[in-house]
């Protein structure tokens, strides 16, 4: 799953590389990514096309192509997904669920391998893009937000949950998934299961420093896969962990800080934590 910092380099590229084109053709080759936003393909694809992108925006792990007309078009990429420059001829591949073409020509694919794509699309009034996107309003974007410390220390007094379980919680903190909640919570020392209600004003610097920095280094770090149909930020097809990583995918691997060796614990169905017991109190 691509999280805040790529997805935010995958919106640079993208303001860089649509805003300002025509859409041309629309492609849908997977009726299910159009929902819930539309009844069927022909009703997404007579909004978009002939629509102008006006600018790129993003919240937490979604994109928001901005479009005449006062409508949005709402990419949400999925678990697995990608979005990728491809001439306006190009033959669709199996796994592309999308592809929209553009009047001076090239044109952008949707791709998932997936049996069941959980890519979204949709086109939607751009005031109400947001709520179609399933996206709280008050929930923390911790890059468009940019609070500051004592801002994100009530934030994290009134959740009172669980550390790992709240940086993870969309309905608190958008675009922050298994990767980068690991990440936070090494840099600051922290373990996963802290209430975030306990913190001592130092934790609570701690942690938020580990935000700012670690979404910069991680952007810096960060292709967007826009060039390439399966770029992925975090592990290779060799299965190497990207560098920029600490601790995520690195179990049974020394921590760079203590040189004990990186558990991975199962906190949940399906949420895991990788974690040194040694250093993250
Ligand atoms: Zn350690």
């Amino acid at each position: 799953m691509l999280e805040l910092p790529e997805v935010e380099v995958l919106r640079k590229d993208l303001e860089k590389e649509v805003v300002g084109k025509r859409v041309k053709d629309v492609t849908v080759q997977t009726p299910s990514v159009v929902r819930p936003f539309h009844r069927n393909r022909p009703e997404f694809v007579k909004a978009l096309e002939g629509r102008k992108i006006e600018a790129a925006r993003r919240r937490g792990s979604t994109i928001f192509l901005d479009l005449d007309e006062n409508l949005t078009w709402i990419i949400d990429i999925g678990d697995q997904g990608s979005l990728h420059r491809e001439t306006a001829t190009e033959d669709l591949a199996e796994d592309t669920h999308l592809a929209v073409s553009f009047t001076i020509g090239g044109a952008i694919h949707l791709s998932e391998a997936a049996e069941e794509p959980t890519i979204h699309t949709g086109v939607v009034p751009t005031e109400e893009a947001l709520e179609a996107a399933g996206i709280p309003v008050d929930a923390l974007d911790l890059l468009d937000d940019n609070p500051t410390w004592m801002e994100f220390g009530r934030f994290l007094a009134a959740a009172d949950k669980p550390l790992k379980l709240l940086l993870t919680d969309p309905t608190y903190i958008v675009g922050i998934g298994p990767v980068y909640s690991d990440e936070f919570l090494w840099e600051a020392g922290l373990r996963h299961d802290h209430p975030s209600s306990t913190l001592s004003t130092q934790e609570v610097r701690r942690l938020y420093r580990a935000t700012q920095e670690i979404i910069v280094a991680a952007m810096k770090a960060a292709d967007s896969g826009l060039d390439e149909s399966e770029a992925d930020n975090v592990i290779d097809e060799d299965g190497e962990v990207a560098v920029h990583l600490r601790v995520f995918g690195r179990d049974g691997l020394p921590c760079p800080r203590c040189r004990r060796l990186i558990k991975r614990t199962r906190i949940k169905k399906g949420i895991y934590t990788y974690h040194c017991e040694q250093c993250m109190i």
